[in-house]
């Protein structure tokens, strides 16, 4: 700062220490800035005081108070006094006690920080002891002790927050978006300990209750299921000893088709921590390909039991990321756990099967396809189809071009006409009566419960791709007059020669010398004389291009492997598809519908476009406003 002098003049001030109640509320912003991240801290030492029950009330989405109660280990009077002190910890001693860290907190910061900027109070019995204390201070790390009531563990309560420092204040945004922070923190807390039992009171002003929440100790799944509602069945996938330092993996993800439009949808648990991995939705979006549309996410958990000694949870002051040993991915972790289970086999048809959901059958009495098993999850439900905007629905029936942003719209307004089909449908598609085609893009059937309308081209690209993807021995090279240069993703060295055998699976040939330097590992473009033949001519230039500047931003060995055979198998397969506005006759769509039969099912094209939509007697009598 500078200061006038008596001549007018200006004087530098000399370089002082600042006093440590400045020091203090300087350094309480990194830890807490709102009261989501106060309640995220109190919440943190409950569990680390062995809390099973847990309670929160929040005033005003936590900006008039947080109250925070567990029936932990509690604290005896000595330790109310030093609590808020800065650097007061029980949880580490000394520095090697950083490199394991099996507690949320170890800073010593969170009550100091909140203490400096608030009215805070602590009621606490300390376990074995039977007197309670209780300690407050009010806008300082000092306070004053006296005898409390309380009967078990402690109750924090902090009450107007940054009432001493308004700079903070002003940042705060509105309540909706702080009750908004405060209920993520409560959902990723519950979330991270099922086996806590959590309950959740929001109160306005004028105490009454806005929003409120309960749960026991449960499963992950249960406790997931409870948090994040979604009308479907979960995946729940355990795995030990996984990767080095890997104690445990469980994972809980909603089935297909149920995705969402957002990543913070994918969740991740790391010793109990909430934390952040950009890489795991994408990750995990990959293992659900085919599933579901491909600018979509799964939606579910990731909890991760690893040796504490392998993380390092001290980078960020708030802990919302954990740094990793080099090489560690969580992302290809999760997706070698997941994508096995994501293959939805076809089951040969019983005997008998198929004559119950075959042509004609009750198709006088005008029967929904809910009628028949296995229909309970088309998303066919007669109260929305009342709703269901006709406009929107004649939009996503205008013809549309490929890779268009009307493609795009169209496909989320046919989600909402219904849902694609993850599993096997009941019928036989070589069973259906075949109405016609129209506009040289649909095939039109009749079934049994309404009309079954195909995409031509994503039905013949899903079969094919099926083919390739199973016998990539059907594809032959085809050698280049001139070799195609490609510039490599920095990674990819160190899984040269596993790159080098998935192009040579898809009849891409590499030339000696990036042979060579792959082998050496000193590689950092590769050549190929060969690529895949195809029907039509494919400009694997750009395919490969656009490829590598994803794969670039991916990092993950293992997932741009998958990639890059899923994007070459899907190449081929659009390639040699039939098009749109190619006519087709009646025995080459007998053929397609035979085809659809004989592939593992799939209800999405490669490119994550639906195959086929039903439209149910009972949808159409609605749409008539029958
Ligand atoms: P840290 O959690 O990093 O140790 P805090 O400032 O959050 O630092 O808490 C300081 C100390 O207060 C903790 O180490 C713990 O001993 C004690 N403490 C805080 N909250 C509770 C609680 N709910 N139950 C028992 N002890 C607690
Ligand atoms: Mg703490």
């Amino acid at each position: 700062m500078f200061e006038k002098n008596t001549e007018g003049g200006i004087t530098l001030n000399r370089v002082k220490l600042l006093d440590s109640e400045i020091v203090g509320r300087i350094a309480a912003g990194e830890v807490v800035d709102r009261p989501a991240s106060v309640l995220k801290e109190l919440i943190d030492n409950s569990i680390d005081a062995g809390a099973s029950k847990i309670k929160v009330l929040l005033l005003d989405a936590g900006m008039k108070r947080i109250e925070v109660e567990d029936d932990g280990s509690g604290m005896g009077p000595e330790d109310l006094k030093l609590c808020t002190l800065r650097h007061a910890t029980s949880k580490i001693v000394n520095i090697e006690d950083l490199d394991h860290i099996e507690s949320l907190g170890f800073r010593g910061e969170a009550l100091a920080a909140t203490a400096s900027v608030a009215k805070l109070k602590i009621e606490s019995l300390q376990q074995g002891k039977s007197e309670a204390w209780s300690w407050e201070t009010l806008g300082s790390t000092q306070g004053r002790l006296s005898p409390a009531t309380i009967s078990k563990g402690t109750k924090v309560r902090i009450e107007d927050l940054f009432f001493n420092v308004p700079a903070r204040k002003k940042f705060l945004k509105s309540l909706t978006s702080e009750y908004h922070e405060c209920l993520l923190v409560l959902q990723n807390m519950a979330l991270a300990h099922p086996g806590v039992s959590f309950q959740w009171n929001f109160l306005n002003e004028s105490g009454e209750l806005k929003e409120s929440f309960e749960c026991s100790s449960e499963s992950l799944g249960a406790r997931f299921k409870k948090l994040f509602p979604q009308d479907g069945e979960l995946l729940n996938v355990r795995a030990e000893k996984v990767a080095e330092g890997v104690e445990k993996v469980l994972m809980s993800f909603y089935k297909a088709p149920i995705s969402s439009r957002f990543r913070k949808d994918v969740h991740l648990i790391v010793n109990g921590r909430p934390v952040e991995d950009v890489r795991l939705p994408y990750a995990l979006r990959e293992a659900y390909a085919g599933l579901i549309e491909s600018s979509r996410y799964p939606v579910g958990v990731v909890d991760l039991r690893v040796d504490p000694s392998i993380i390092d949870v001290n980078i960020h002051p708030q802990k919302k990321e954990v740094r990793w040993p080099k090489g560690f991915s969580v992302a290809s972790i999760a997706y070698s756990l997941l994508r096995p289970h994501m293959e939805v086999r076809r089951s040969a048809p019983l005997e008998g099967q198929s004559t119950q959901v075959s042509l004609g059958a009750n198709s006088s009495e005008g029967a929904s396809f809910r009628s028949s098993p296995g229909f309970e999850n088309w998303g066919f439900d007669s109260k929305d189809m009342q709703k269901f905007p006709v406009e929107e629905f004649r939009a996503s029936m205008a013809p549309f071009r490929e890779g268009t942003e009307s493609q795009v719209s169209a496909v989320s307004s046919f989600e909402k006409l219904s849902t694609y089909q993850e599993e096997q449908p009941a019928f036989l598609f070589s069973e259906l009566r075949v109405v016609g085609e129209v506009g040289a893009a649909w095939i039109v059937c009749e079934s049994s419960s309404g009309l079954i309308l195909l995409d031509q081209h994503a039905a013949h690209e899903r079969i094919n791709f099926e083919k390739i993807i199973r016998s990539k021995n059907l594809i032959r090279s085809k050698a280049l007059l001139l070799p195609v240069d490609f510039k490599l993703p920095p990674f990819a060295h160190d899984d040269a020669l596993e790159l080098q055998k998935v192009f040579e699976d898809f009849g891409f040939e590499l030339s000696d010398e990036s042979l060579e330097n792959l082998k050496s590992k000193n590689a950092d473009s590769i050549e190929f004389i060969a690529v895949p033949e195809a029907d039509r001519k494919l400009d694997w230039e750009e395919l490969l291009e656009s490829l590598f500047a994803e794969l670039r931003q991916e990092g993950q060995p293992e997932l741009w492997k998958d990639k890059i055979k899923y994007r070459i198998a899907a190449s081929l397969a659009c390639h040699g598809s039939v098009r749109r506005g190619q006519r087709l006759n009646h025995e080459q769509i007998k053929a397609l519908l035979a085809d659809m039969d004989s592939i593992q099912w799939g209800g999405l094209c490669p490119h994550g476009r639906p195959v086929w939509l039903p439209l149910s007697h009972e949808w159409i009598e609605t749409a008539f406003h029958r």
